[in-house]
């Protein structure tokens, strides 16, 4: 009894080892693959430097539409195809102006509009400018002091926060002008949310609240950011020109891009594998989010080029319209449930092209220990972990119909130097991190699907 148990075991551990050995000969050919003919740096070329930003609804997100289409089809997809939906058509028009006023002085700021602002009216509001640090020095102060001003938000990224730094601030960016209309502000600015102490301005999207009055709001750089704050402890009495030129327009018809290889056996399991095609409009999302969208093209070739069968069906997904409105990763979701699509695992990569150190994961306990047994596999690649924590704004949905959710996590400390910001471009894209990142993808899709996962119901 006692020989056949330990039979039984030798012989487990050693078809597991040698599976972990197939396989990581399996990733070694794809990582060969990526590294010496990877085509994912020529086509972040393309898309950040022949088209540019690509915010949705403009001509540009059409021209990444019809690029990515292009591409899916030279990496080897089976189909590729458009999927339909309604976008946010926000233009910021002619550029911002904002302009410290005080005593007989004057001095322009590095200032951006708020994506999703309003206007100002042409000829542009002038109002004194009062600087809160955050909501509750708001609130403290009250409408009788806020009232008919400009509210300055000069909410610094908390430093020792190690990761979730931009979360934490980005509430400013995101309620700010709501919390201070509600006082009666007329207007807000606010401090870029970025570690970075530069000039270079950082959009991103703001909302309002359709129960208080729409004000318009700008960020300004950091470095502008110190030097008011310096001012108004000097200065009574500080006002800030600004005008804006921003508009919203219809709604317009536009697409994801998807790009598709069927699956040999189970062509009705899904695997999606997806980046954001959309891109603020002051740079050329070259980070944000061209390497994910790039990458995951790029893991369509490669696994086509190693010769790899799928047995599900591996989809490669060009979400539109993330950064304001979220309608493809929305229109994406729907169109599963409505096709009662059965989705076992979706990755994103939305985080940076910056050098892949964690693959983030978040499923049942048995699904996520089958994940976790393949780590040693990702190691020679640098990716050391599989933390608790993945999914993405655009794959988010599919969690509700089963998908077990992964995110690439690259180091992230220099990655909101560039955020929404000008200097989001191709050069700040290390190739060979763009590419490891591309390489982690294909292998998790690898092993995803030649193993399984365990249900989820
Ligand atoms: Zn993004």
């Amino acid at each position: 009894m006692r020989i056949i148990f330990l039979l039984v075991l030798f012989f487990s551990s050693y078809v597991f080892v040698s599976a972990q050995k197939e396989d990581s000969l399996v990733i070694r050919i794809m990582a060969d693959d990526i590294l010496k003919n990877g085509k994912a740096y020529d086509n972040l070329f393309y898309l950040c430097k022949k088209i540019g930003a690509r915010l949705s609804g403009s001509e540009n997100a059409q021209k990444a539409v019809d690029a990515t289409m292009r591409m899916l089809k030279d990496a080897g997809a089976d189909t590729v195809y458009m999927q339909p939906c309604m976008v946010p058509h926000w233009v910021r028009g002619e550029k911002e102006q904002g302009i410290i006023q005080w005593k007989k002085n004057k001095k322009t700021l590095n200032v951006c509009a708020l994506g999703m602002s309003i206007a100002t009216p042409a000829k542009g509001i002038k109002a004194e400018i009062i600087e809160v640090a955050n909501f509750d020095e708001l609130k403290k102060l009250g409408a009788e002091k806020i009232s008919g001003k400009i509210v300055f938000f000069n909410y610094h990224m908390r430093p020792e926060l190690v990761f979730d730094g931009y979360g934490d601030a980005v509430r400013y960016r995101g309620f700010g002008p709501v919390e201070a209309a509600k006082l009666g502000a007329v207007a807000v600015i606010i401090r870029s949310v970025t570690y970075a102490l530069d000039n270079n301005p950082h959009t991103g999207a703001t909302r309002y609240d359709s129960t208080v009055k729409k004000i318009p709001a700008m960020a300004c750089s950091t470095i502008d950011a110190e030097w008011l704050h310096q001012l108004l402890l000097k200065e009574k009495k500080v006002e800030l020109f600004m005008k804006m030129n921003c508009e919203i327009l219809p709604d317009v018809e536009s697409y994801n891009v998807v790009g598709e290889i069927r699956g040999t056996e189970i062509p009705q399991e899904i695997i999606t594998v997806g980046g954001h095609l959309d891109s603020w409009d002051l740079a050329e999302g070259a980070h944000d989010d061209g390497a994910g969208a790039i990458q995951s093209i790029e893991v369509i070739r490669a696994l086509k080029a190693s010769g790899i069968k799928s047995i599900r069906t591996v989809r490669a997904v060009m979400f539109m319209n993330e950064e304001n409105g979220l309608r493809g990763g929305t229109k994406y979701s729907e169109l599963a449930v409505a096709n009662k699509e059965d989705h076992v695992f979706a990755i994103e990569s939305d985080s940076g092209g910056f050098g892949v150190i964690s693959l983030g994961i978040d499923g049942k306990p048995d699904q996520e220990v089958k994940l976790r047994s393949w780590l040693p596999l990702f190691r020679p690649y640098g990716v050391l972990d599989m933390p608790d924590g993945g999914g993405g704004a655009d794959i988010g949905p599919l969690k509700k119909i089963g998908a077990v959710m992964c995110s690439v996590n690259p180091g992230s400390q220099r990655y909101f130097d560039h955020h929404h910001a000008a200097n989001d471009v191709f050069e700040s894209v290390n190739k060979r991190e763009l590419e490891l990142g591309a390489l982690s993808m294909a292998a998790i899709i690898y092993l995803v699907d030649k193993y399984g996962l365990p249900p989820t119901q």
